[in-house]
C-alpha cells in the first residue's frame, strides 16, 4: 500500500465520512475508484514519532470525479489535499489455518498480538497480519501433479487443532486448472505449496492462505459455476435447550433472532446456545456493546471447558467490536465474522455463527447513512435497512461442496430494541427474514423464568418445515403434540387472564385444571436452569422421553374432584418433576423421581424403567 499510486485527494472530512477529489491520469481520465475498495488516506501531519499513517477507508459511494470514503479511524487530523493511495481490492480478510481460537476486531486484527505489542488498542494507521505467518503447519498433499482442479477443491490440508483444514484452489479462480508441482512439508502460512497451471497457461503458485472480500459470500462463484450447490435445511440444529429444540427450534443452516430488552438474557443464551449445540465452530460477533461486557467475553469464553473436550476456545472465533470503536469498523465486524464462517462451511463443517447485537451493527449504519445525507427511512434508519438486514441472513445455508460433502452456517442474531419494543425498525425487518424468533420478555426475566423467552409471541417455522426430520427421529406424532401443549400454554393464559379480573373462584374446575397444567409444563419443561451441570443441557433424547412423560402426567392423572385437590397434585408434580430435571440419567436420584412421578400418577411402573435401557 506504501508504494501504491496517489489517484485522489481528501476535498472534506465529516466524522469519519470523507470526501475524495479524484486524480486525473495522462489522459485526463480520473482514476477508477469503485464501490467497496479499500483506499489508503495518508495524512501529511504525522504523529509525534515521525510514523507515516495509513488510514484504511471503504468507498462508499462514487460521483463524477468525487467519492466518499467511510474511514474505519480517527479522522483527527486529516486535511484537506491529503494524498489517497489506492488498494484496488476490497475490503477482505485473510483466509487460512490459524483462525481458529483467535480474538479479532471488526478488520481482523487479532486483539491479543495488538495488546501485547500496543496496550489494548491499535494505534491509528497501523494494520496486524490476521494469521500468525510464523506458524508452521504439515501440509499434506491431496492430489498429484496432473491433476485437474476448479475454484473451492482441495489441493490438501492441513491439521487445525481437532480439525481438518482444507486447503481450496482459490475460491476467485476462474474455469479449470492444472497442478504442475506440490510439495509435501511444514511450512508458514505464505510459502508456496504447490503451483497451478491455469486455462490460458498461466501458472500462478498457491500459499495455505487466499484474501477474500468480506461483503462477498465465499460460495458465490462456486454456486454460480455450479460447483457447490445449496440446499434446503433438514435437520434441526440441536442446542440442548428444551424450550428451543422442541418448541422453537433452529435448523442447521437456518435463521433465528433473539430480540429483548437490556437484561432480559440475550447474551446468557447465547452463550449457552454457543456451547451446548451439535456443530463443530463456533463464531461470536461481539458488536458493539459496552466494552465491559466485552472484555468479560474475552476473558472467560476461552477459559470454558468444551462438552466435546478440551476449551471451547479451540473451535471458536471471537469478532470483537466495542461501542468505543469506530463505526465503521463495527459495521464490517459482523460480515469478517460471516466470511470466515463461509470459509469452513466450504471445508463441510457445521458453523454457528452469533452475533450480538445486530442492532449496534444497523445503528452503525444509521450513522453512516446520516452522514452521507442519505434520505432517512422509519426513525433515521436508512431506506435499504430491510434488504441490508436479509442480505445478512441469507448468507446463512446449507451448502453442498465441491466434494459433496455437507457444511452449514446458522446464524442467531440479537437485537436489543429500546425499552422492549418489537415494533421497531430493526426488530420488524429481523422479523421478516428469520424463521425462527425468539422473544425475551422483560417480565419473564423479572420473575425468573429463564430462559426468558416468551413461548406466546415466539415462533418457528422450522417445525413444519423439518416435519420429516422430526418424524423419522422422535415419531410421526411428535410435532402434532408439540403444537397441543403449546395450545395449551396459550389457554392456561387465557384462563390466568380471567383469573386475574374473577379470582380462582371465578373459574371453572375445567378451567382451573388447564391453568395448572400449563403452569406446570412452563416450570418444568419451558424453565431450565443455566447453571445446574445436568439441567443446563438435556439430549433431545432425554427431551423426548420427558416431554411423553410429561404429557402423559398433564393428561392422564387420577380424577382430581376440586380445586384445593387440584393445586396440591399439581405443586407436586412440579416438585417432582424439577428434581428428575436435576437427576442424571441412570443416578438412583433419576429412578426415585421417575418411580415417585409415576405413583402420584398411578402409572404402572415399567419394570424396568424406559431410562434404564438407554
Ligand atoms: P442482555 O444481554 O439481554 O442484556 P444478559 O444475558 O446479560 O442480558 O442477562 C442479564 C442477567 O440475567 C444475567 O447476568 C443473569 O444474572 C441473568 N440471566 C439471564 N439469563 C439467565 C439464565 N438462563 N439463567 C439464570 N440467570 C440468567
Ligand atoms: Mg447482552
Amino acid at each position: 500500500m506504501k508504494d501504491a499510486q496517489i489517484t485522489a485527494r481528501v476535498a472534506g472530512v465529516r466524522d469519519d465520512i470523507v470526501t475524495l477529489r479524484l486524480e486525473t491520469d495522462e489522459q485526463g481520465q480520473f482514476y477508477p475508484l469503485i464501490k467497496n475498495e479499500v483506499v489508503y488516506i495518508c495524512p501529511t501531519r504525522t504523529p509525534a514519532d515521525g510514523r507515516q499513517e495509513y488510514l484504511q477507508a471503504e468507498v462508499l459511494r462514487v460521483r463524477h470525479g468525487e467519492a466518499d470514503v467511510q474511514v474505519f479511524e480517527n479522522t483527527r487530523g486529516v486535511a484537506i489535499g491529503d494524498p489517497v493511495r489506492q488498494s484496488g481490492q476490497m475490503l477482505s480478510v485473510t483466509l487460512g489455518p490459524g483462525l481458529l481460537g483467535q480474538v479479532y476486531d471488526g478488520l481482523q486484527n487479532p486483539l491479543e498480538i495488538i495488546a501485547s505489542q500496543h496496550g489494548f488498542f491499535l494505534p491509528r494507521g497501523l494494520q496486524v497480519e490476521g494469521i500468525d505467518s510464523q506458524k508452521q503447519w504439515a501440509f499434506q498433499p491431496g492430489v498429484k501433479v496432473g491433476a485437474r482442479l476448479k475454484a473451492g477443491d482441495p489441493v490438501g490440508h492441513v491439521q487445525e487443532g481437532r480439525f481438518k483444514h482444507k486447503i481450496m484452489v482459490p475460491f476467485n479462480q476462474m474455469g479449470e486448472v492444472e497442478i504442475t508441482w506440490i510439495q509435501e512439508a511444514t511450512f508458514t502460512v505464505d510459502t508456496p505449496v504447490a503451483r497451478i497451471r491455469d486455462h490460458r497457461g498461466k501458472e500462478h503458485e498457491l500459499t495455505m492462505q487466499q484474501r477474500w472480500p468480506v461483503r462477498i459470500p465465499v460460495c458465490q462463484p462456486l454456486l454460480a459455476q455450479r460447483f457447490s450447490e445449496r440446499c434446503y435445511p433438514e435437520q434441526p440444529l440441536l442446542t440442548s435447550i428444551r424450550l428451543i429444540d422442541t418448541f422453537f427450534p433452529v435448523a442447521k443452516g437456518g435463521t433465528a433472532c433473539i430480540p429483548g430488552p437490556f437484561g432480559a438474557g440475550k447474551t446468557v443464551l447465547q452463550s449457552l446456545i454457543s456451547r451446548f449445540s451439535d456443530v463443530d465452530i463456533v463464531v461470536i460477533v461481539a458488536c458493539g456493546e459496552r466494552a465491559g461486557e466485552v472484555v468479560e467475553t474475552i476473558t472467560e469464553f476461552p477459559a470454558l471447558p468444551d462438552p466435546k473436550g478440551g476449551t471451547l476456545m479451540d473451535r471458536t472465533i471471537i469478532i470483537c467490536n466495542t461501542s468505543s470503536m469506530p463505526v465503521a469498523a463495527r459495521e464490517a465486524s459482523i460480515y469478517t465474522g460471516i466470511t470466515l464462517s463461509e470459509y469452513y462451511r466450504q471445508m463441510g463443517y457445521n458453523v454457528l455463527v452469533i452475533a450480538d447485537s445486530t442492532s449496534r451493527w444497523a445503528q452503525a449504519m444509521r450513522e453512516t447513512s446520516g452522514r452521507l445525507e442519505e434520505i432517512p427511512g422509519e426513525e433515521a434508519f436508512p431506506a435499504y435497512l430491510d434488504s441490508s438486514v436479509r442480505t445478512l441472513y441469507e448468507r446463512a445455508g446449507l451448502i453442498r461442496n465441491n466434494e459433496g460433502e455437507y457444511g452449514s452456517l446458522t446464524l442467531i442474531g440479537t437485537v436489543s430494541p429500546a425499552g422492549g419494543n418489537f415494533e421497531e425498525p430493526v426488530t420488524q425487518s429481523t422479523l421478516r427474514t428469520v424463521k425462527t424468533f425468539l422473544g425475551l420478555s422483560a417480565d419473564r426475566a423479572y420473575k425468573r423464568a429463564y430462559p426468558a423467552v416468551d413461548p406466546l409471541i415466539s415462533w418457528s417455522r422450522y417445525l413444519d418445515q423439518l416435519s420429516n426430520w422430526y418424524g423419522e427421529n422422535l415419531g410421526e406424532g411428535w410435532v402434532k403434540d408439540v403444537k397441543q401443549m403449546h395450545q395449551l400454554l396459550v389457554q392456561g393464559e387465557d384462563v390466568q387472564q380471567m383469573m386475574q379480573v374473577t379470582g380462582e373462584e371465578g373459574v371453572t374446575l375445567d378451567d382451573f385444571l388447564t391453568y395448572n397444567r400449563a403452569q406446570c409444563l412452563d416450570q418444568v419443561y419451558l424453565q431450565q436452569d443455566a447453571f445446574d451441570d445436568v439441567d443446563a443441557s438435556t439430549s433431545m433424547q432425554r427431551q423426548q422421553t420427558f416431554f411423553k412423560l410429561l404429557k402423559r402426567c398433564l393428561y392422564e392423572h387420577p380424577h382430581l374432584d376440586d380445586k384445593d385437590k387440584t393445586r396440591e397434585h399439581f405443586t407436586r408434580l412440579t416438585g417432582l418433576f424439577r428434581n428428575l430435571n436435576y437427576s442424571r440419567e441412570g443416578s438412583p436420584d433419576f429412578k426415585r423421581y421417575w418411580n415417585e412421578i409415576h405413583q402420584l400418577n398411578h402409572f404402572p411402573l415399567p419394570v424396568a424403567t424406559e431410562t434404564d435401557s438407554q
